[in-house]
């Protein structure tokens, strides 16, 4: 891990100060045929050798008025481990779960022209969620043209031809449901509801905007 982490750390740290990311990021890079982490780095990090030098000059400057136990607060924060204990939302990198869901279950195929339809939103429940390109619908797509636009009523539509069980087996076989067991400490699970908690409304969330 060591001879990638350190490319991934400088170019982690380059992209969060150009793109102001206040909240800092992660990086993970993993071989997809074996799982192997190849590198994984956080930004802003601390440096292993002197952990107790504060990585952040608003916290630098209040340090000395601060209760001891929001000193010993502040000196955990910054040595978690964003990457493996923090949340993540995937947003639209989701889709890619559902549509090999379809394709596996064999409802749809990437080519099928004009297959399913976008006129801008799709209404779940009595609620309308709009794609994000409602102000000029994507129309008639194919699977793989709906991907490349991430047209979200394509995607919600799926989904419910999916249905809750059969998607839920997915995110079962895909591993979301449990921790990956990473060899380091603080692994935070995934936060999906139970499958019988989940109705069309939570279904549609889990497709376009799911947390793990
Ligand atoms: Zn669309």
């Amino acid at each position: 891990m060591p001879q990638f982490s350190g490319i991934a750390e400088k170019y982690l740290a380059e992209a969060c100060i150009d793109n102001n990311c206040t909240d800092g990021g992660s990086v993970i890079v993993m071989n997809p045929n074996n799982g192997d982490i190849l590198a994984m780095a956080g930004y802003p990090n601390f440096n292993l050798n002197d952990p107790f030098a504060i990585n952040n000059d608003e916290l630098k400057s209040n340090w000395d008025n601060m209760s001891q136990e929001d000193r010993s607060n502040a000196l955990q924060q910054m040595w978690r481990n964003k990457a493996i204990s923090d949340g993540y939302e995937p947003g639209s990198t989701f889709k890619l779960i559902t549509a090999s869901a379809a394709l596996e279950e064999g409802i749809t195929d990437t080519d099928n022209k004009g297959e399913f339809n976008c006129s801008g939103s799709i209404e779940i429940a009595g609620v309308r969620i709009k794609c994000w390109r409602y102000y000029r619908p994507h129309g008639a797509q194919s699977l793989r043209e709906a991907l490349m636009n991430s047209c979200n009523p394509v995607f919600i539509g799926i989904g419910q031809k999916l249905g809750v069980h059969t998607y839920y087996s997915y995110l079962e076989k895909f591993g979301f449901l449990r921790k990956t067991g990473v060899d380091l400490p603080g692994e935070a699970g995934s936060i999906f509801l139970a499958e019988d908690k989940v109705g069309p409304v939570e279904l549609r969330y889990y497709i376009i905007w799911p947390k793990i």
